[in-house]
């Protein structure tokens, strides 16, 4: 089984809470048990799984990546956004997470995060799940 949505983001970094739409396409799909993975198919964005409660752990995330991976390093990538390839292979393409009775088995404070690194742009999600 597999489904797709499409999401904008906003800025050249910027981490979208999807939990709810990948719920969503759970429910309309009527999916009961099984394992959802969730892929994304670009190189510049990836997708982690944090807390979604305090927005300022996002923020810190953000904060510690840019540190870490500056915009500008001398990098050889003419394309000029070595720091969003690097940044996405840090974090990774997918996630995977148990489903029961039709709803994510998510712990208490995680959220699933598309992780743009070098938006604003149009993204795809491709939601397959094993049953
Ligand atoms: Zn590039």
């Amino acid at each position: 089984m597999l489904m797709e949505f499409s999401i904008k983001t906003k800025s050249r970094t910027d981490f979208i809470d999807i939990t709810g739409a990948v719920s969503e396409l759970l429910k309309d799909e009527r999916v009961k048990d099984g394992l959802c993975h969730i892929f994304v198919p670009h190189t510049t964005a990836g997708i982690t799984i944090n807390e979604n409660a305090d927005p300022d752990v996002m923020a810190d995330i953000t904060a510690y990546l840019d540190t870490a991976v500056p915009w500008k390093n001398n990098y050889g990538h003419s394309e000029g956004n070595s720091a969003a390839h690097i940044k996405a292979s840090l974090l990774g393409s997918s996630v995977s997470v148990p489903v029961s009775n039709g709803s994510l088995v998510l712990g208490t404070w995680q959220g699933i995060y598309f992780s743009e690194f070098d938006g604003p742009r149009t993204r795809k999600v491709i939601v397959t799940v094993i049953t």
